[in-house]
């Protein structure tokens, strides 16, 4: 094609072409790897709850065991965790999906991260947790998606005061440094265990599995979170001590490289 060879201009930009092109192989790999263990990691997920239900449904039908109103809200609650499950592994899905439709607007990230602390303090005085801003003296900007900053902030947040006791603490912050902006939550709730930290952001992971079961948590939106980070380049990090508190800290670039940038 005359246009392609025309834009060539030397072996310089070939070698580039082709850095580009592996580069894009690579990421399709990642992005069928990935498909694969998600629907291992549903399969497994759906499996045990499925059949445990078909069998006690078989048994009230069959009349060995008597139409029983607790075992109908049991059944009841598992399929309503099991809807949650499908919807956040679709928001999993698009989240995964965003590395390709980010909208990269110039964001003031102090005003956003202010909103979203706004928009947790009824759940937070409703639980007895004190939510705390602490905001940087000047505007912050970054190149980032308002939509999916606001998500990954909110996920954070709803995390810290899930996860922290009444007349507990949690301190939403910013800060900056001349290249990245970093949103940082910490929390005096009931920390994760050094044993449990490594896995937090790998998706179904419930560090009490019994207590997550109802109370919301399917574990995944740690995840979530994580996809979304990356979408911008961004890293998150989390330390914690167990009874005494956990910290998040999200480092977003203030300026979104696209890949032909960064291989340049
Ligand atoms: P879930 O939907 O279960 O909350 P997440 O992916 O958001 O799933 O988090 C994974 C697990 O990490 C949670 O089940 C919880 O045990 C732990 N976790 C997350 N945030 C905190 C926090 N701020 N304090 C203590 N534990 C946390």
């Amino acid at each position: 094609n005359w246009e392609v060879q025309a834009s060539v201009k030397g072996p310089e930009e070939v070698r580039r072409l082709a850095l580009t092109l592996n580069e894009l192989s690579r990421e399709l790999k990642k992005q069928e790897d990935w498909r694969h263990h998600l629907m291992e990691d549903l399969t497994h997920e759906l499996r045990t709850p499925l059949t445990s239900m078909l069998s006690q449904l078989e048994a009230m039908i069959d009349g060995i065991y008597e139409v029983d109103l607790e075992w109908l809200q049991q059944i009841y609650d598992e399929l309503i965790r099991l809807t949650r499950l499908m919807n956040d592994m679709e928001k999993l899905s698009e989240a995964e999906a965003a590395r390709f439709t980010i909208h990269i607007r110039r964001i003031n990230m102090v005003q956003l991260t202010q909103n979203v602390y706004r928009n947790f303090q009824q759940m937070a005085r409703s639980k007895g947790v004190k939510l705390q801003f602490v905001p940087t003296n000047a505007p912050c900007y970054a190149e980032v998606d308002r939509d999916k900053m606001i998500q990954i902030i909110s996920n954070i947040v709803s995390n810290a005061i899930k996860y922290t006791n009444e007349g507990g603490k949690v301190t939403l912050g910013v800060d900056w440094t001349t290249d990245s902006t970093i949103i940082y939550c910490k929390d005096t709730g009931i920390g994760i265990s050094e044993a449990d930290l490594p896995y937090v952001f790998n998706r179904l992971y419930r560090v009490d599995k019994s207590r997550s079961r109802f109370s919301g948590g399917v574990g995944l939106g740690l995840s979530i979170v994580k996809a979304l980070v990356e979408a911008h380049e961004g890293e998150i990090e989390v330390t914690s001590e167990l009874g005494h508190g956990s910290s998040f800290t999200v480092t977003i670039p203030n300026v979104y490289k696209s890949l032909e940038q960064q291989l340049a």
